[in-house]
């Protein structure tokens, strides 16, 4: 978990890629569902434009449909889910069990800075940053040549809302499973955001490697 563009999915790339485990984004899907023109998708986009959260019904329902999936069974990462009390609560019902909550803390200033220029290629869900994750050629993305776009969402007055929303609905998690933490299996760990993609890579594989 962290703030909109705290690098949730460049991360999760990294740790999907050593663990052999798929990403479950819920923003991912939702994008896609968008695209598709599904029942969710027309639904949800409007929600998306304004920065705002889908709601959580459907949200849990993606959520279970997709890990009843063959390659979710040796493990999955939630990247961007859960994002309320109410989505957390409802994998504890459904006893989802998570073994590990990694919190990304960067500040909102650094937020707007890496939002800003974030680029991504649609259909992959790659992501890159004008400056700090440039692709090999300016504009194109480095596997397929495609033309990488900017998120709608990633306007500034929808940054603005998104992190009030963030601070407002996904932070009391922290202490949701700081709790849970003390008196099940599962493992809080919070690790500064601040450095580079690499840095944080390595501090977040030395709390997952200290299991
Ligand atoms: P970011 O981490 O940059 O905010 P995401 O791709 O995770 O972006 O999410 C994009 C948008 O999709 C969110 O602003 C929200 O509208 C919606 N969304 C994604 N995940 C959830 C979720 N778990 N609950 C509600 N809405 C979600
Ligand atoms: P999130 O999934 O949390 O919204 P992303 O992984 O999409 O965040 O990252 C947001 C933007 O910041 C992207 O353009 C990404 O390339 C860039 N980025 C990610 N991690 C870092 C970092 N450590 N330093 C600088 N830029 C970063």
């Amino acid at each position: 978990m962290g703030p909109p563009g705290a690098g949730k999915g460049t991360q999760a790339a990294y740790i999907c890629g050593k663990f052999g485990i798929p990403q479950v984004s819920t923003g991912e899907m939702l994008r896609a569902a968008v695209a598709a023109r599904t029942p969710v998708g027309l639904r949800a986009r409007r929600v998306m434009d304004a920065g705002e959260l889908v709601a959580d019904d459907i949200i849990v329902d993606l959520v279970k449909e997709r890990i009843r999936q063959p390659d979710c069974r040796n493990g999955f990462l939630f990247d961007g889910f859960p994002r309320t009390l109410p989505q957390a609560q409802a994998v504890v019902d459904a006893r989802i069990t998570i073994d590990h909550v990694v919190e990304i803390r960067v500040s909102d200033a650094g937020v707007v800075e890496r939002i800003s220029g974030r680029r991504v290629h649609e259909t992959s869900g790659r992501i890159y940053h004008v400056t700090f994750n440039p692709p090999t050629v300016e504009g194109l993305d480095d596997e397929t040549g495609e033309q990488l776009v900017q998120r709608d969402d990633d306007r500034e007055e929808t940054v603005r809302e998104r992190l009030r929303v963030y601070h407002t609905e996904t932070h009391p998690l922290v202490s949701f499973y700081e709790r849970l933490s003390d008196t099940t299996n599962l493992r809080f760990s919070a690790v500064d955001g601040s450095g580079s993609v690499e840095q944080i890579s390595e501090a977040i594989s030395a709390v997952l490697n200290a299991r």
